[in-house]
């Protein structure tokens, strides 16, 4: 496949009429490298954050070997893609239907759970299997997330004795697992959710062999600037060691933005403006799902080298017909940016190109490959902002 030196070549090569997805296979490789190298433990990849076969062979590539699915579709996706890929189904409400195909079509063996009900299914779903791995999602915090998970899954302290007993006798390997919340913008979120997981053992005077931290590693936005990746490591690495698990026991985690946030950046066409408002012709039922529903901010940048004047602050119309199809920003671009021009919007590898529908007839999007750096990274520690003024901002990591 021909790789494109950036964005600027992509528009040049093909005027795009519809939204393109821009895929950089070394920042994803980079991502992987640096989690399997300088996290204190395993990293599974949650797949929900970019399902791309693409990725998912160049993490595996890149010596990511386990998988966090969700899904029956996840677990015949990555098991296509990946033959030799551990699977870990980590969703704590599944069918029964999907545990029993993934057990005996697609030999799962890691399952989650938060309820006793849960686990009466999986053990008549596998037949009373002797070979799990069962993990018991406790719930924990999401005080230093972007984006909460505290509501919907987990077992409260007060549960997770009897949980921790009876998945015990049940499982061949047990572990405890939770999720502080997408985009934690603070190391302590591990340190406070790892405390609750010493509580959990302590009451329940179980052999805990994993401890699963989950996601929730952040990656840089605008307005969003994490502390560096060395910082969640080096504490996690000091609260878990403290924890009273065997010596055999194994620290897990799962992240997804942290590992493809890099990946993807999408170029959009502006086929009107109104004032400081664009339309565009991507939006919330397409890569920007975010942007609309929950006001995330992502890097922009004019690719029109004409366009030097000053910056201000825009928001996006997306192209279909509805009002909920709009994007706040404020996204800083040119002052004289006008329809015809296009955009790029950067950091959408997750949760961004994994969300496109085609709702309302819009949805198409070619993707190509290409060698410039992200517009942000966690792992050069360098934030690359609007290139068109030559600013370049270092964060330091
Ligand atoms: C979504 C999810 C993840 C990935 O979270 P990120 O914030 O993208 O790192 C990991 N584990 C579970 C169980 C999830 O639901």
């Amino acid at each position: 496949m021909h790789i494109y030196p950036d964005a600027q070549a992509v528009v040049g090569a093909h005027r795009p009429t519809e939204p393109v997805i821009l895929n950089r296979p070394h920042a994803a490789a980079r991502a992987a490298r640096y989690f399997v190298d300088n996290f204190p433990g395993k990293s599974l990849y949650a797949v929900k954050a970019n399902p791309s076969p693409e990725l998912l062979q160049i993490l595996w590539d890149s010596s990511i070997t386990h998988y966090d699915v969700a899904s029956i579709a996840e677990v015949r996706l990555v098991a296509r893609t990946l033959p030799n890929a551990v699977l870990c189904f980590m969703h704590p409400v599944k069918t029964a239907e999907a545990i029993h195909e993934a057990y005996f079509t697609h030999g799962v063996r890691i399952f989650s759970l938060d309820s006793l009900d849960e686990l009466l299914k999986i053990r008549e779903a596998t037949h009373d299997a002797d070979d799990l791995t069962l993990c018991v999602r406790l719930r924990v915090s999401s005080e230093f997330a972007e984006l909460s998970l505290a509501a919907k899954f987990g077992a409260d302290l007060n549960e997770m004795q009897e949980l921790l007993m009876q998945s015990r006798q049940v499982a061949d390997t047990m572990g405890i697992c939770f999720h502080v919340g997408s985009q934690a913008m603070s190391p302590h979120a591990y340190v406070q959710a790892l405390e609750k997981v010493r509580a959990a053992i302590v009451d329940a005077s179980v052999t805990v062999d994993i401890v699963d931290i989950g996601g929730g590693f952040p990656s840089v936005y605008p307005g969003m600037k994490p502390p560096a990746l060395t910082d969640y490591f080096e504490i996690i690495d000091r609260t878990y060691e403290s924890l009273p698990i065997s010596y055999s026991a194994e620290l897990w985690c799962e992240p997804g933005r942290a590992l493809c946030a890099e990946y993807s950046s999408l170029i959009v066409r502006v086929e009107r403006r109104r004032g400081n408002e664009l339309y565009i012709n991507d939006g919330a039922y397409g890569a920007l799902f975010d942007a609309a529903h929950i006001g995330w901010r992502f890097p922009v940048q004019s690719m029109n080298d004409l366009r030097q004047g000053d910056v201000e602050p825009f928001s996006f119309y997306g192209p279909t017909c509805d009002d909920m199809d709009y994007m706040a920003g404020p996204f800083e671009l040119p002052a004289d940016i006008a329809a015809g021009d296009y955009i790029e919007i950067g950091m959408i590898g997750a949760y961004g190109a994994a969300m496109k529908t085609a709702f309302n007839g819009f949805g198409d999007a070619t993707s190509f490959d290409v060698a410039d750096e992200p517009m942000a990274s966690l792992y050069t520690g360098v934030v690359h902002r609007d290139r068109s003024q030559g600013n370049v901002i270092s964060i330091g990591s």
